[in-house]
Order: C-alpha cells, then sequence, then structure tokens
C-alpha cells in the first residue's frame, strides 16, 4: 500500500522543482513562523552550525553551536547584505533545500518524514504540513 506522507511529499517536491509555489504562498506561511528554530534543531539531517569565540579572564575558547536558517542573522554576510533576509524567502528556504535543492545537488530529498519538525513546531508549520498546504494551493 502507498504511503500518503511519501506521496505528497514527492508532489510537494515536484511542485517545487517545476516552481509553481508562488511567493504569495510562502508570504502566508512565513507570517507563523516566530524563529523558535525548533524545526531545524529536532531535526535528523538540519546540519548548520556557527562558530564564535567566548572570552574568559586568561583564555579564549572557540566553540561551534547549533544555527538555524529560520534566524534572521543566519546568511548576513560581513558586508551586512543578507541573501536571506526576509521570513518569506527563509520558510521557502526551509523547505526547498530539503525537497528540491538537494535533489538537484544529490539525487534524493533530505526529509526522511520522521515528523519530528511537525510535532515541534508550535505553530503548525512543519514540512508535512507545508507541503499538505502547498499541495491543495498549488497543484
Ligand atoms: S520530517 Fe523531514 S524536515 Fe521534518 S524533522 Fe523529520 S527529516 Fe527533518
Ligand atoms: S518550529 Fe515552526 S515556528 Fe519555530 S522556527 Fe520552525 S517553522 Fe518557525
Amino acid at each position: 500500500m502507498a504511503d500518503p506522507d511519501l506521496e505528497l511529499i514527492t508532489k510537494a517536491s515536484e511542485l517545487l522543482l517545476q516552481n509553481k509555489v508562488p511567493e504569495s504562498f510562502w508570504e502566508s506561511i512565513s507570517k507563523r513562523c516566530i524563529a523558535c528554530c525548533s524545526c531545524n534543531f529536532t531535526c535528523p539531517t538540519c546540519t548548520c552550525f556557527d562558530v564564535w569565540d567566548r572570552k574568559f579572564p586568561d583564555s579564549i575558547e572557540r566553540v561551534r553551536t547549533w544555527d538555524s536558517c529560520q534566524l534572521d542573522g543566519f546568511m548576513r554576510e560581513a558586508s551586512r547584505h543578507n541573501p536571506m533576509g526576509t521570513e518569506e524567502s527563509r520558510t521557502r528556504r526551509r523547505i526547498h533545500h530539503k525537497l528540491a535543492a538537494d535533489v538537484e545537488r544529490w539525487g534524493f530529498k533530505t526529509c526522511f518524514l520522521c515528523g519530528r519538525c511537525d510535532d515541534s513546531c508550535p505553530t503548525g508549520i512543519g514540512i508535512k504540513s507545508v507541503c499538505r498546504e502547498m499541495v491543495a494551493a498549488c497543484s
């Protein structure tokens, strides 16, 4: 029997790869993101991190911590230019990266449908929820 979640995410991936998802869709979805980063921090395939220096009286420690593509500063460049400077672009990237960009780059989606982002998102825009709305709106 076909897996309905797999069918859903495959359809959403096709819509993204065919550029059939309008900006207005991302505007609407992104209004519901409160940038808590729970989706990224619970996802087994999210790997982005930040590097910074902690100062102590006699030393400095370089540390690596999780980062999130849902935060405004995530892609800000040294010049202060931010190619992902809007909520819409960041929300779009979160979904597009796993279902389209990685398909083009690696030949497979990098969402394994574990459901953690849907379980942890306080505003109901985990990846499966977004795909459900996308397929309903854009098919
Ligand atoms: S459902 Fe996909 S995007 Fe969401 S946490 Fe699991 S692997 Fe990550
Ligand atoms: S868990 Fe939901 S509200 Fe929090 S950053 Fe992710 S999409 Fe936004």
